[in-house]
């Protein structure tokens, strides 16, 4: 049985005023016991997250990471190792936002994967199509091509600690929603790739939809059998409607 994830990615959202109120909420959340519950502040607020969450049940994670492991000359990046100081258990990497804006590939999203891995931090690895490989009907070649790009270099059993996001990336932000059914067929081929090399990496790592989950569409989404959970963005800023995404998880 693989434990459901929610995730909220706060992407670059919040103030100091906003997010003590977002805490606040979270604080009066009941967090189904079986759901494993995250939020990624910006790095700026993590410490004020931890703190406000003490003694709640959601772990609290980060949006990037640097390509080196540990602290070191590298201006205005973030080592995995300092997170961990921080107080951090999971990571993203690869999000879509970053590849496309920032021009993150492949290679460097592996090295953050493998550097994060290498400090005990679980990588949440994000794949997804845009809409022209969608319509060319590229998705899986493409989803596969991301994935093959870390399992080429640090070999399947790096999943057996690591999580995978499927965000098509025309869902993300948009309001547009992979339907369950879309999202199923695509989460069916990432485990089959896994399978291939490993049936036990296969049986348990988790994958997780991300792209306009709100409350009112979780529950379809995570009624799919290889669907583990969801990152959410903008449905994250909100404590309600982050929890009641949460109770669906575990329903
Ligand atoms: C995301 O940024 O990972 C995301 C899924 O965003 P949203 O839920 O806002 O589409």
């Amino acid at each position: 049985m693989r434990r459901p994830l929610v995730a909220g990615n706060w992407k670059m959202h919040g103030t100091r005023a906003s997010v003590a109120e977002l805490i606040e909420g979270l604080r009066r959340l009941e967090v189904p016991a079986e759901v494993e519950v995250a939020v990624m502040p910006p790095c700026l607020y993590i410490n004020q997250v931890l703190v406000g969450l003490e003694g709640k049940a959601i772990a609290v994670g980060a949006q990037n990471c640097a390509l080196e492991p540990m602290q070191g000359a590298l201006t205005g990046e973030i080592a995995p190792s300092q997170l961990v100081d921080a107080g951090c258990g999971m990571v993203l990497v690869g999000h879509s936002e970053r590849r496309t804006i920032l021009g993150e590939r492949d290679e460097q999203v592996c090295r953050k994967f493998a550097a994060a891995q290498s400090c005990g931090l679980v990588p949440v690895l994000c794949v997804g199509e845009t809409l022209e490989e969608r319509q060319a009907g590229r998705t899986l070649e493409v989803v596969a091509g991301q994935l093959d790009a870390v399992i080429d270099e640090l070999g399947v059993d790096a999943f057996a600690r690591a999580v995978v996001a499927y965000e098509p990336v025309w869902a993300i932000g948009t309001g547009l929603t992979a339907s369950p059914q879309q999202a199923q067929e695509v989460h069916a081929a990432i485990r089959a790739q896994f399978q291939a090399q490993s049936a036990e990496v296969a049986q348990a790592v988790r994958i997780l939809y991300g792209g306009s989950v709100k409350a009112a569409n979780a529950a379809e989404l995570f009624g799919m059998p290889d669907i583990d959970g969801g990152l959410i963005g903008g449905a994250s800023l909100n404590a309600d409607e982050f929890g009641a995404i949460c109770r669906a998880a575990g329903n």
